[in-house]
């Protein structure tokens, strides 16, 4: 790729993850690092300055809890648990602190493998995510330590941070980490070692350069990011590798500057192809639609508000993928549907202002909002 693509490729970024490995904010003898936290507080800042989205994935709890309990060691998973407790408080504090400094609001976001693996969980966070955005708070996500059993764990921020880029439609993930990028070999022992600009596509050569102990935890950090960066690009978003510990490394990244590692999505535009699609990849249910609601769809705008449903067939919950259907019978939409089969029936036909009386409450105004909606 040559330089002036990677520009127009990054000036297209309006959504960006930002993963923040523990390497470049905490350090053993110290803890949380914070000219690094200031740092990024101050790119963050400046990235939504220039229109962009940010959410930021941190890594670093059970870095600082160590540091904050004086412990030499860490043994056995409570312990480990214990730390990541004591440390996601001091972690968000210090994010919190230098935001402020640019007046951003932080929110705190622990995330589970269960809450993307559930339906109603994902259509939660998604909701949760796009309010957040539209608030102009920056999301700081990371794995909730200290509750989940190491059977279902990420494990690693980086699977992670992929996970987030699909759950909130991001245009790049940007991993700020403690090494350049990737490597043809490991760059400490081998004075041929290359770094490698741009990576089309992830293959059993790409992979092999993966083996080197290429970060200071060793071979798994490069591994589960190559993992990552290939998951995202088969889902039409690109993945970009830079050093985190460089002066203005996230900014000069998003401004285009032929930093790091980038690994190219599989030429899916992202705006063609819904990442969460995936998600709905299981139909629960039909809603059938009048042709007000057809022609209101299709029109690319618009969310599917209760008054255009007609039918609801099938048994499906909050969450979960339903098919919308026009009056000819043919398939028009799929979407995630903000209320259970049992309400639909009760509320379609009716105006938005009228779900609160019907159903004692109401969480949203559309059946099926616009964002979680992919017209066919
Ligand atoms: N969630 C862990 C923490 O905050 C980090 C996991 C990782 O380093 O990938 O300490």
């Amino acid at each position: 790729m040559i330089e002036s693509d990677r520009k127009r490729l990054m000036k297209g970024v309006r959504r960006v993850v930002v993963k923040v490995g523990s390497g470049i904010i905490t350090s053993r003898s110290h803890g949380l690092i914070k000219e690094r936290f200031a740092a990024i507080a101050a790119q963050v800042a400046r990235a939504v300055g220039d229109g962009r989205e940010v959410i930021l994935v941190s890594s670093g709890a059970v870095a600082a809890g160590v540091a904050a309990m004086s412990l030499r060691e860490l043994h056995g998973i409570p312990m480990r648990q214990a730390a990541a407790a004591v440390g996601q408080s001091r972690l968000i504090w210090k994010y919190e602190k230098h935001f402020q400094e640019h007046r951003l609001g932080v929110a705190q976001v622990l995330l589970t493998q269960d809450d993307v693996a559930n339906r109603r969980r994902f259509l939660n966070a998604r909701n949760t995510f796009a309010t957040l955005l539209a608030l102009g708070i920056i999301p700081i996500v990371n794995e909730n330590d200290s509750v989940v059993v190491e059977e279902i764990k990420f494990g690693d921020n980086d699977t992670l941070s992929g996970l987030v880029a699909t759950l909130v439609d991001a245009d790049l993930l940007l991993i700020l980490s403690d090494v350049d990028g990737l490597y043809t070999a490991d760059p400490k022992r081998d004075p041929d070692a290359r770094l490698i600009g741009t990576v089309q596509s992830i293959d059993d050569t790409v992979r092999a350069m993966a083996t080197g102990p290429t970060t200071r935890e060793g071979t798994g950090g490069m591994i589960t990011k190559l993992r990552t960066a290939q998951r995202l690009a088969d889902l039409g978003i690109p993945t970009l590798l830079v050093n985190g510990t460089l002066d203005d490394g996230l900014t000069r990244a998003l401004a285009g500057d032929k930093l790091g590692t980038l690994f190219e999505a599989a030429g899916v535009p992202k705006a063609a192809k819904k990442h969460w699609l995936a998600h709905v990849a299981r139909v629960d249910g039909v809603l059938h639609l009048d042709a007000g609601a057809v022609a209101a769809l299709r029109d690319g705008k618009k969310s599917l508000l209760p008054s255009g449903i007609t039918a609801v067939e099938g048994h499906f919950e909050m969450g979960e993928g339903v098919s919308c259907v026009g009056p000819d019978g043919r398939e028009v939409a799929r979407g995630l549907t903000n209320y259970g089969a049992a309400d639909v029936a009760r509320i379609k036909g009716k105006k938005s202002s009228e779900i609160e009386a019907i159903l004692g409450q109401k969480a949203y105004d559309e059946v099926i909002h616009r964002d979680n909606l992919t017209v066919l």
